[in-house]
This record gives structure tokens, sequence and C-alpha cells, in this order.
């Protein structure tokens, strides 16, 4: 219907513009310099376009495809629950039972588990529960952490210098009540916390965090920071929530907490778990699980048409026995290292003050100079043009990393060493063009 000059992406993204909002169906996907992308397929490591064009996927969908897009053996799960088992909405099915069996076994933190759709559904749950569990008002979060769409987590994430250490809705349309009742403390500074508990440790419910920030790349936690949560809100009953939607399964069956050694009381879940397919979970102790309406008489509503969907069950079986028995996190790993060792050197050879930082398959590139961030407030020295300008760039060798400022990359088990080899050559043209600009 438009004019003949426009490409297929360009036209189908007008089409999008007239009857969806933005033309695009969650806040971040509308990229500046990406307005005609339409993807058509996807296959492993790469995804081609509605132009014909194919690029390399490092971006993998903001972290669900660990497994690499399509994975055979999850499709082929997936395929096979959707016609034999629709979705009844009663009961349970053995696939549930199955499913929250082994995420008991796998996450330390957890003894039982409801499945949700969405990361945001469970971390909205987990805030529910604390709040119901303590009869407390406050809940704590940090800067630079995202838990989802949900009013009381909805600020303070990417955050302008000048908002930095005030409150910073990403959202209007939000109660000041709600705003007023979330508290929000850098990243990383365990003396704000103890500050914090010592004034209001009484009046919170809960302290939700991420365990590794990645969504603003990432900011690598001390191991003194997560034990100083553990003891605060231990001594102050108050409920500490891993909000592992991007960590869980990606850098270890068992999660940050598997790594770090510190257990939380209550664990998000999402991304990851099903390669893909729409699911979430909130697991942890017993005690607040009970809590939950699924058992009679328990006090803190919980619900959802799809939770427990068959088909979505299915893919995190499969995602999960593929992650068991296959050596997926040593081969995304050892790309990761790959990719981040190339990455440094090739910065020190271009003379480009960079940091080059991650862990396991998530790799970042903040370019200032220094150590690797430990703080929001350090991401600030960033600069964004050349971090989104590389991005963009990469497009033209047929490299996708998000052109976003502060977005991580991904590897999954589907790319090879040659992806990697093809990246760092890639980067290196299209940093040296940028700089040539
Ligand atoms: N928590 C974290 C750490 C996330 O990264 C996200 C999604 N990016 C969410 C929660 C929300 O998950 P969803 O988008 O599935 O609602």
């Amino acid at each position: 219907s438009s004019g003949p000059d426009l490409t297929s992406g360009a036209r189908i993204a007008e089409r999008a513009r007239k009857v969806v909002p933005g033309g695009v169906n969650s806040g971040q996907r509308s990229v500046p310099g990406l307005a005609d992308l339409v993807v058509t397929a996807t296959s492993g490591a790469r995804f081609r376009t509605a132009d014909g064009r194919e690029f390399t996927d490092f971006h993998s969908a903001f972290g669900p495809p660990l497994l690499g897009h399509n994975d055979p053996d999850v499709a082929r799960a997936t395929a096979e629950a959707g016609t034999t088992l629709g979705h009844m909405g009663v009961g349970v099915t053995e696939g549930e039972v199955e499913l929250a069996e082994q995420l008991t076994e796998l996450i330390p933190s957890v003894e039982k588990v409801l499945l949700t759709s969405t990361g945001s559904e469970a971390t909205f749950h987990a805030l529910r529960v604390s709040r119901a569990a303590t009869g407390r008002r406050l809940v704590v979060k940090f800067q630079g952490c995202y838990h989802g769409w949900h009013d009381s987590v909805s600020l303070n994430v990417i955050s302008a210098p000048e908002k930095v250490g005030g409150h910073d809705p990403i959202s209007t349309g939000i109660l000041p009540e709600v705003l007023d009742a979330t508290l929000v403390l850098p990243f990383n500074d365990s003396e704000a916390v103890r500050r914090t508990f010592a004034a209001h440790g009484q009046d919170i419910a809960a302290v939700i965090v991420e365990p590794v920030p990645h969504n603003v790349g990432a900011l690598l936690p001390y191991q003194e920071f997560l034990t100083t949560l553990r003891e605060e809100t231990a001594k102050a009953g108050s409920v500490l929530v891993f909000d592992e939607v991007i960590t869980g399964f990606r850098h270890a069956l068992g999660g940050w907490q598997q790594l770090s050694g510190v257990t939380p009381d209550l664990t998000t879940l999402g991304k990851a778990i099903a390669n893909g397919a729409p699911v979430g979970a909130i697991g942890g102790r017993a005690d607040l699980m009970d809590l939950f309406s699924t058992r009679p008489g328990a006090p803190a509503f919980f619900a959802g048409t799809y939770n427990g969907h068959p088909s979505v069950v299915a893919a995190a079986l499969a995602t999960l026995r593929k992650l068991r028995e296959e050596p997926v996190h040593e081969h995304v790993y050892r790309l990761g290292a790959r990719v981040r060792a190339g990455l440094d050197s090739l910065y020190t050879r271009l003379g480009v003050p960079a940091v080059v930082t991650g862990h396991g398959s998530v790799f970042v590139t903040y370019f200032m100079p220094g150590d690797a961030p430990r703080t929001y407030d350090d991401l600030l020295a960033n600069d964004a043009a050349l971090f989104v300008g590389y991005r963009r760039r990469l497009l033209d060798h047929g490299l996708f990393e998000l052109p976003l400022n502060l977005k991580r990359s991904h590897i999954s088990y589907a790319h090879t060493d040659a992806d990697v080899d093809r990246l760092l050559e890639g980067t290196e043209a299209a940093v040296q063009a940028v700089l040539a600009e």
C-alpha cells in the first residue's frame, strides 16, 4: 500500500506504526536507527530480516535463548506438547511437578516454587508475599536494577546523571505513595545498606536485587555486599529476594546464589529457563511460599490463566535436560572469555580507553578509563556515543549487538569460535569507523 521505494521491512514497520503505538510491543524494541528492522526467521545464532539480510545475533532477545534460537530439541518438545496436551487450567499436570522438582533440586533457596508467565509477575509476587509475611510497607531496590514493569520497582533503572540519588520513575501513572514505599540505594554500597537498616529496618518488608545488575550491562557484586544484604535482612526479619531472571540458568543451573554461596529467601526466575518460551517462576522458603493462595486459606493471592502452560513447561523441561546433559555452560563460558580477552587486547592495541567486562556468556564494553565498574555512578563515565555508534556500524558487518546504551550482549550454545572471530574483526572495523567520523 505504500510507495514502491520502501523495502519490505519499512513497509511492515509503517503498517505497524498505524496500529501499534510506536510500532512495537515492548518498551525497548523501538531502537533508533533500526525502525525498519523486521525479523522474519531465527535459527541458532542467526536471524534474517524482511529485507533479506542475515545477522549473527549477540543480543539474544535480552537473554532467553541460551541454547540458541529455536533449539531443535526444545522446539520438538514444545510442538509435541502442543499437539497432545492443551492448557486446561485445572489441577496440575505431571510436567509442572517435574519442573518444580528440578527447580527445587537445582536452586539452593528454592524449597517450593510457583510458575508465572513473565519475570515481572514473579518479582511482583515476591514483593506482595514479602509484605504479606512481614506486615511491613517498605521495599529496597538498587540503582541500575530492573525487575519488570510493575509500580513498586518502576524506578531508577537507567537514570540520567542529574536523577541519580533521587526517585526517578520510568513511568508516570504510579501513585506517589507506592514510589515513596520504595527506597533506592546504590548497588555494592554495604554502608548504605547498613545505614538504611539502622534507620528503617523494622519497616522493610523486602530487599530485591539483581545479584549481577545486567540491566546496565554488568556490575559485578562485591561478595561482601551480598553477604551484607543477607546479614542485614536476616537481622531485621526482612525478606531477601534475588532476582535471577537473567543470571538464573545462564550463569549456572543454581544461579548466582550457587556461585556466590549467598542464599536468599526468595528467588525470581525467567528468560533462560525455557530458552525463549514465556515463563517466569518464584521460589524460595517453604514457609513464605505457603503464604500463597494456591494453598487453601493462605493470604497472598496468586493466579494466572497461563501459569504452567503445557507447551511452556515442555520447553523448560527440554531446556533443563540439555543444560544438564550437554556442556552448555562450558561452551558459553569459554567463548565468553574468548570474546572478553579478544576485545580487551583489541582496545589496548587501538589505544581506546575501554573496560571489557561481564561474566560467563555475558559481555559488555564500556568506553571509559579505569577498572571494571562496580557502582552505577561509575557507568556515568561511559562514552554513550561510541557505545551505540560502534554497534550501529556492526550492522554493516552482519553482526548484531543492540545499539542502545549500556545493553549487554550474550553468547549462546549455538555460537561458534568462528562467530567470535568474526565479532572481533567486525568490532575492530566498526570502532575504527566511528573514531574516523
Ligand atoms: N527481572 C530482571 C532482572 C529482568 O532482566 C527482567 C526483564 N528484562 C525482568 C525481571 C522482567 O521480566 P519480564 O520481561 O519477563 O516481565
